[in-house]
């Protein structure tokens, strides 16, 4: 009599449409991903790496752009995982291991979503799919949050325990006056927990953003339990480590603007005072960044004779090699120029740049700032003056040396007005804006030079660094 029961109840169940088709909404052959603001469908089957026809299919879409935010999409090709699938960035020092516990999920899943083919491909600023368990989803933009009247955003910033940096970034901005009392913000919690797969002898590993970005600064903090002997390469650049204040170790280096977007080796080495030594390596994402193409531009051809050219980069590489020990900065930089033009800019860093029909070879290495002929031009730091001279493509042109490897530079100048060798202090005046060199008018040409590369100089007006 009991097993007549259950067989009916069995039939109904399989036979009724209605359950049917209520079982397949509950439980979803595959995992699921809900649908934010801005998502595309397009976009979110190119970030599965799926086809946007199966997956519309896969969920009866008929009109792609009819996609509603908070819609659950089951993506395809996935069956036997379920659960809610969000992205995220891997951070530093980690490998598929530490990803796996970190997250909390199993590695076979792990390396199936990510379509991960061997271990090392686990690389810092990867964007990586992260599979969660119904109803425990923790997107990575955790919250919502409102500027209040007098807080700057990098209050803003400490209160949620994350970088201003990372509170830019993540809120598609470049500097901090972006952000205004009153909009909203996104942040983003660093709470990941312990870094599971760190070498033995070093206690923590820091980098200031990932992914890296062309033409962007690499920051790298060390903390060791002991003092440590350091060093390390980026790609083809050697890091220099110096020691801050609270013990730990960083090391500054620009990452090149023209640097094709892709993986690149860190390695760090070192020693323990006992002599163990301590290693560590794991490729990093660098992206593009996304910089403009300036019209083509006609200058004079003596200023774009390639021979000209890679004489003074050769010339300027040497100046701006020496990595001074002893840092003379401690602040943000303060604009080069007078505060009525400092924020004025004919021409950014890193623009593509074409001279006289030329294909885009060239990119833009500095900040332009406007400017008339006889303008003051200021120190922006402390440091030390090792370059005056009249180059072919800077003109009239000034460097100084803050330390650390860091430098900054100064270039078509109508009047230098200070030696190699000066110790200058912030705000001091160093020269008057000109049009000598390759220009087309009278600016300030702005250089940031950090480990022998250029970078944004604007990085250096709103960021303090290390
Ligand atoms: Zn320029």
């Amino acid at each position: 009599m009991k097993q007549a029961w259950i067989s009916l109840i069995l039939a109904l169940l399989v036979f009724s449409p209605f359950n049917l088709a209520r079982a397949q909404e509950e439980q979803p052959d595959g995992p699921v991903y809900i649908v934010r603001a801005g998502d595309t469908l397009w976009g979110i089957a190119a970030r599965f790496g799926v086809l946007m026809d199966d997956l519309a299919n896969e969920n009866g879409i008929a009109d792609p752009s009819r996609l509603s935010i908070g819609a659950r999409l089951v993506i395809p090709g996935f069956e036997g995982l379920s659960g809610v699938l969000v992205f995220d960035t891997a951070p530093m020092g980690e490998n598929i291991e530490s990803l796996s516990q970190r997250y909390d999920m199993p590695l076979e899943a792990l390396l199936r979503l990510n379509r991960f083919t061997s271990p090392d491909e686990a690389y810092a600023g990867a964007q990586l799919i992260i599979l969660q368990k119904e109803g425990e989803e923790q997107t990575p933009f955790r919250g919502v949050a409102t500027l209040r009247a007098g807080q700057s955003p990098m209050e803003a910033a400490i209160t949620h325990g994350v970088s201003p940096w990372t509170l830019l970034k993540e809120n598609h901005m470049r500097a901090a006056w972006d952000l205004l009392p009153g909009e909203n913000y996104y942040f983003l919690s660093q709470d990941r927990g312990d870094q599971s797969a760190l070498p033995e002898g070093f206690s923590g590993l820091e980098v200031n953003s990932l992914p890296l970005i062309q033409g962007r600064m690499l920051v790298l903090k060390v903390a060791a339990p002991e003092a440590v002997a350091l060093s390390g390469q980026f790609h083809d650049r050697a890091l220099n480590f110096f020691r801050l204040s609270d013990g730990s170790y960083a090391a500054l280096q620009g990452v090149y603007a023209m640097l094709e977007p892709g993986i690149y080796p860190l390695t760090l080495e070192g020693s323990l005072p006992d002599g163990t030594p301590l290693a560590f390596s794991q490729r990093f994402y660098v992206q593009d960044g996304d910089y403009l193409f300036d019209p083509p531009l006609v200058v004079d051809s003596e200023t774009t004779d390639i021979q000209n050219n890679e004489a003074e980069n050769e010339q300027w590489s040497a100046i701006v090699a020496p990595v001074t020990s002893e840092k003379y900065w401690d602040d943000l930089f303060q604009s080069p120029v007078p505060k009525e033009l400092s924020d004025c800019f004919p021409s950014r860093f890193g623009n593509r740049r074409s001279y006289n029909q030329s294909g885009y070879f060239y990119f833009h290495t500095g900040l332009d700032f406007c400017g008339r002929t006889g303008v003051e031009i200021y120190a922006p730091a402390p440091g030390r003056v090792v370059f005056t001279g009249s180059l072919t493509v800077r003109g009239q042109a000034t460097v100084i040396d803050h330390g650390w490897g860091v430098y900054s530079a100064y270039a078509h100048q109508s009047e230098i007005q200070v030696s190699q060798g000066d110790w200058v202090e912030t705000g001091q005046v160093i020269g008057l804006i000109g049009e000598t060199g390759r220009v087309t008018g009278p600016h300030l040409h702005w250089e940031v030079i950090v480990g022998g590369v250029q970078v944004d100089p604007m990085d250096w007006l709103t960021q303090v660094f290390p």
